[in-house]
C-alpha cells in the first residue's frame, strides 16, 4: 500500500512527532512477539499479517503505551492500531460496551465496541487511510461527532464516533495517529461509562470485532 506515515510526515507537524515513537514501539513490540512466536512454532512467524503478530496489551494509559500497532502489508508503516488505552466499557445501566451486545431491548446488536475515555483523552485512528467524512453522531448534538476512516487498499473501514475531530476530510492517517480528541457522554446519557465507540469492517466489508481485530485489544470483544 502506499506508505501513508509519509504522507503525514510530509503535511502534519504532530504527525513528524508521533511517527518515530510509533515506528519503535511498533518495532520493540514486534521483536518482543517475533520471540514469542519464534518460540511457540518455531521461526514460522515472519509473515506480516499473520494475526498472531499483535502486541501485548499496553499496562499504562500513557500516550506511548497505547501506540501499538500492526502492519498489514510489511511496509513499515501501521495498519492497524489500538485507539485508546483503556480496555472495553463493561455493564452499565445503558448495557455492555461489547460487540454484538444487545442494544434498543434486543432489537438490534451493538455493531462496535465500546472502549473507556475520559474526556478530552487523545483518540487514535485504528486503521490507516484517509478520512472520508466527519459528522454529528446524533444531529444536533455538535460536540458529539465521529470520524470515518477509509482505506481501499487494505480494504479497512473505520468508524469513530463521540469525537471532537482533529483532522480534516481527505487527509491521511496512519494508525495510531490521533484524529480527535473523547467526549463527554454525560449530557445525553446520565451515569454511562464515558467512552469513544470503534466500528471496524475488514477486508470483505463486513462488520468485524474490533476487540479481536485491533492489536492491544485481547478479547476485548468478549461477551460481557
Ligand atoms: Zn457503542
Amino acid at each position: 500500500m502506499m506508505p501513508f506515515g509519509l504522507a503525514n510526515l510530509a503535511a502534519s507537524p504532530t504527525a513528524t512527532k508521533v511517527l518515530p515513537v510509533l515506528r519503535r514501539t511498533a518495532f520493540a513490540a514486534l521483536c518482543v512477539v517475533g520471540v514469542k512466536v519464534g518460540l511457540l512454532i518455531g521461526g514460522q512467524g515472519t509473515a506480516t499479517a499473520n494475526p498472531v503478530l499483535t502486541a501485548p496489551p499496553p499496562v499504562t494509559a500513557s500516550a506511548a503505551s497505547i501506540v501499538v500497532t500492526k502492519d498489514l502489508d510489511g511496509d513499515g508503516w501501521p495498519d492497524l492500531a489500538r485507539p485508546v488505552a483503556h480496555n472495553v466499557r463493561g455493564v452499565d445501566a445503558y448495557g455492555s460496551g461489547a460487540f454484538g451486545a444487545s442494544r434498543d431491548g434486543g432489537r438490534r446488536a451493538h455493531r462496535g465496541v465500546d472502549l473507556v475515555a475520559a474526556a478530552g483523552e487523545a483518540v487514535r485512528s485504528p486503521i490507516s487511510g484517509t478520512i472520508t467524512r466527519t459528522g454529528s453522531a446524533y444531529g444536533g448534538q455538535t460536540n458529539l461527532q465521529f470520524v470515518e476512516i477509509t482505506n481501499p487498499e487494505t480494504r479497512y473501514k473505520a468508524r469513530v464516533l463521540y469525537v471532537n475531530p482533529g483532522v480534516a476530510t481527505g487527509s491521511k492517517v496512519a494508525a495510531g495517529d490521533q484524529i480527535g480528541t473523547a467526549q463527554s457522554l454525560a449530557a445525553r446519557y446520565a451515569g454511562i461509562t464515558n467512552h469513544v465507540h470503534v466500528e471496524v469492517k475488514g477486508r470483505h466489508g463486513d462488520l468485524v470485532n474490533p476487540g479481536l481485530v485491533l492489536p492491544g485489544l485481547p478479547g476485548g470483544g468478549g461477551r460481557a
